[in-house]
């Protein structure tokens, strides 16, 4: 097969041991091990996977354009995959989840965003697990984009050719005896332990939406984040973060925070603005606005810690004393009287 047209396949598990998922899992794995142009592998979820798990260190070591097929949105699985160091350029995917039909309005002048860093020329096509239950309409994303990629890349399994034998299938298949979790024993057992996969929380940053503003770095009190050698924020210690809060995203103007497991779909990456209302009619409610609850959060954080809470003393981004968001509450409110309801 050297030589020949090739796109590597990756499919990140999800969380859960939810029965369709797994077997979905499974059949675009069997369906793309049968595919010549392709080669498949299957990693544990991508979010839980620390920077030196074997999983990572394969989708670093893959040379050419990568499909990830995972149950997170895009922009989250790009990201995660960026701050590992498994970069490229987004590719086009044609299939997204509901979420994600609606076009975005991109607020951030692209001039502002930092980006990414030494992005190599390839791309990473990052597909929603979410977005059918269908395989076949994954299948089918995956031929087209095999058709696309103009890239060679080296055949790491050439020996996978026609139909494939009950090993072969089985060390593809079972992500636990590729990249760990399994129960062994002796030194493959230590090894394994240390590939140990369990559930984390930490924020991800999307770089094509980040000013570097550093609001995130000054409200959070835990530690979390920290900036590179250029300057340039990034998640630091990302296992300091509190599992189940989501309190940064709601500070970060740009909306540029994303907690990949959050319920809240535009927190957990989906396109839309949600973590952070700009024209904030909760205000019209008396309901706390977003930097408000984002304090609340922050100090059920500190006060579990056995640390005093701050409220909104601590870490604020200014912009919520300026009359810029009144200015956006005036207009509405002006809007509403021209109503002359
Ligand atoms: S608050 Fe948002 S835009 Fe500002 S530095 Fe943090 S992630 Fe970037
Ligand atoms: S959610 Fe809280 S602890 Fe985690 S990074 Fe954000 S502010 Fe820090």
């Amino acid at each position: 097969m050297a030589g020949s047209k090739k796109l590597t396949v990756v499919i990140s598990q999800h969380q859960g041991k939810n029965p369709a998922k797994r077997q979905l899992e499974e059949e675009l794995a069997m369906q793309c091990i049968l595919d010549p142009e392709v080669e498949v592998s299957i990693v544990p979820n991508l979010y839980d996977l620390s920077h030196d798990h074997s999983g990572m260190l394969f989708l670093r070591n893959i040379p050419g354009d990568v499909v990830v097929l995972s149950w997170l949105y895009p922009r989250a699985t790009h990201w995660i995959l960026d701050r590992a160091g498994v970069k490229g350029k987004m590719g086009t995917v044609l299939v997204t989840s509901e979420e994600e039909d609606e076009e975005e309005e991109d607020k951030t002048p692209k001039d502002e965003v930092i980006g990414a860093l030494d992005i190599p020329n390839r791309f990473l096509y990052c597909v929603d697990l979410k977005a059918t239950t269908d395989a076949q309409t994954y299948l089918t994303e995956i031929k087209r984009i095999a058709s696309e990629v103009k890239t060679e890349t080296v055949d790491l399994m050439s020996w996978i050719q026609g139909e494939p034998k009950k090993e072969q299938l089985e060390r593809y298949l079972d992500p636990q005896t590729i990249f760990g979790n399994n129960n062994g024993n002796g030194a493959a057992a230590e090894e394994e332990a240390a590939e140990a996969v369990s559930r984390r929380w930490y924020p991800v940053i999307d770089y094509s939406r980040c000013t570097n503003c550093m609001e995130c770095i000054d409200f959070c009190l835990f530690g979390v984040y920290g900036v590179d050698i250029l300057d340039r924020i990034l998640v630091e210690e990302q296992d300091s973060c509190k599992k189940g809060c989501p309190a940064c995203s709601r500070v970060c103007p740009a909306n540029a925070i994303v907690f990949p497991q959050h319920k809240d779909t535009g927190i957990a990456g989906a396109a839309g603005e949600v973590a952070n209302l700009k024209i904030d009619l909760s205000k019209l409610f008396g309901a706390p606005d977003a930097v408000e609850l984002a304090a609340r959060e922050r100090d059920v954080e500190l006060v579990r810690d056995g640390r005093d809470a701050v409220g909104m003393a601590v870490g604020i981004p200014k912009r919520q004393t300026i009359p810029a968001q009144r200015d956006d509450l005036d207009d509405l409110m002006d809007g509403l009287d021209d109503l002359d309801l």
